[in-house]
């Protein structure tokens, strides 16, 4: 059996040492004779098992002591919902950059729970670029500003840290957290899916800063409720143990490639390349993103000619290339560069895509 190279925009590829290791570990986990799935998140070796995939992501992301760190379950989605019950109170708004589909969704979900200001969309541009910073509305007097820094579906990502003065910053991270460095620092709330840079779906990892737990928020059951997930260790119901444990495996890994600047180097020259060959294909292939905005995670690209779409995606897949084809909203080709990827794997891919237009020229 042989592995391909995956450009899943997520669930997507893992590390291939994390995927060996779990199978390694899969009848016999850490000494216990059974599997991590099948054993009480309760015990002794689980409990320390989530201590130190904690410390390893605090370590990883140089996270500051006023932050908790949760394991929750719900996708980005359900997030969406929590986070005006958790952060706004009854009558606040909040402001919302729109910038690509998940941060128009978010706005969509959030609006149940607060009066939302979309303080920037870039809509009208369809979302090819960023809002224009001197656009932006921003309310001194929001509940929290929300964004995504990396559009997974439009490709377009921030390469910044937008500045909102005092008002807490909540980032939706899930396809691009753990690509690089991050000053922790300058936000209120991160959050994001697991199923990208980080292990299997339905798990989200949440770095919150500990004042906002003190918000009283909507009423709400206590499940929803962030500072009962952080009081109670994330085990305020029965976590999501096997994606926990592929988490902290992950986080292993990455420490083992040298950290997040390490991974930034890889992932500015994986993208660097994939970009390169697009752009010097003679327009055969095309992104249409402005350049300032472009995603170093998922790569957008159309072929001159739409109908050469379907032997793209055949041809591809035959040579061991998956999961490129465009979302359907927008059609063409994507190429997911999270961490798992390797430079190797974008290598096979501009080398594919050279070979295909010679021979559909
Ligand atoms: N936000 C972003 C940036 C995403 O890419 C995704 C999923 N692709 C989501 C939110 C939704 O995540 P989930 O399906 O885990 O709810």
């Amino acid at each position: 059996m042989s592995r391909v190279w995956n450009f899943s925009a997520g669930p997507a590829a893992l590390p291939q040492a994390v995927l060996e290791r779990a199978q390694r570990e899969m009848l016999d986990w850490n000494g216990s004779g059974a599997s991590v799935m099948e054993q009480s998140h309760r015990g002794k070796r689980f409990i320390e098992m989530a201590a130190r995939t904690e410390e390893d992501l605090r370590s990883l992301l140089g996270i500051p002591a006023d932050y908790a760190v949760l394991f929750l379950q719900g996708g980005a989605t359900q997030q969406f919902a929590q986070i005006p019950m958790n952060l706004a109170g009854e009558g606040d708004s909040a402001d919302y950059l729109v910038s690509g589909h998940w941060s128009a969704k978010a706005v969509g979900e959030a609006s149940t729970y607060v009066r939302v200001n979309v303080a920037a969309s870039s809509a009208a541009d369809d979302y090819l670029k960023l809002p224009e910073r001197s656009s932006w509305q921003l309310d001194p007097h929001a509940a929290y500003v929300h964004y995504t820094p990396n559009e997974t579906i439009h490709g377009v990502e921030f390469h910044d840290i937008p500045d909102v003065g005092a008002v807490p910053l909540v980032a939706d991270m899930s396809s691009n957290i753990l690509s690089e460095p991050l000053d922790v620092s300058r936000f209120g709330l991160i959050y994001a899916g697991a199923q990208k840079n980080i292990g299997p779906s339905g798990l989200v990892v949440m770095i919150i800063r500990r004042d906002l737990l003190q918000r009283p928020g909507r009423p709400m059951a206590r499940i929803f409720r962030y500072a009962e997930h952080a009081a109670n260790d994330s085990m305020l119901n029965t976590p999501n143990t096997w994606g926990w444990y592929v988490a902290g495996l992950t986080f292993q890994w990455l420490h083992e490639q040298g950290g997040l600047a390490a991974m930034a180097e890889r992932n500015r020259a994986k993208a660097a390349l994939l970009y390169q060959a697009i752009d010097g294909s003679g327009g055969y292939y095309s992104n249409p993103i402005e350049l300032g905005s472009r995603s170093r995670m998922n790569v957008r690209f159309s072929l001159y000619d739409g109908a050469l779409d379907a032997a793209f995606v055949a041809e591809s897949e035959a040579a061991g290339l998956i999961a490129l084809k465009g979302h359907k909203a927008l059609g063409g080709m994507r190429a997911s560069l999270y961490n798992a990827v390797p430079l190797e794997a974008v290598q096979a891919l501009t080398a594919f895509m050279q070979d295909f237009a010679q021979r559909h020229g």
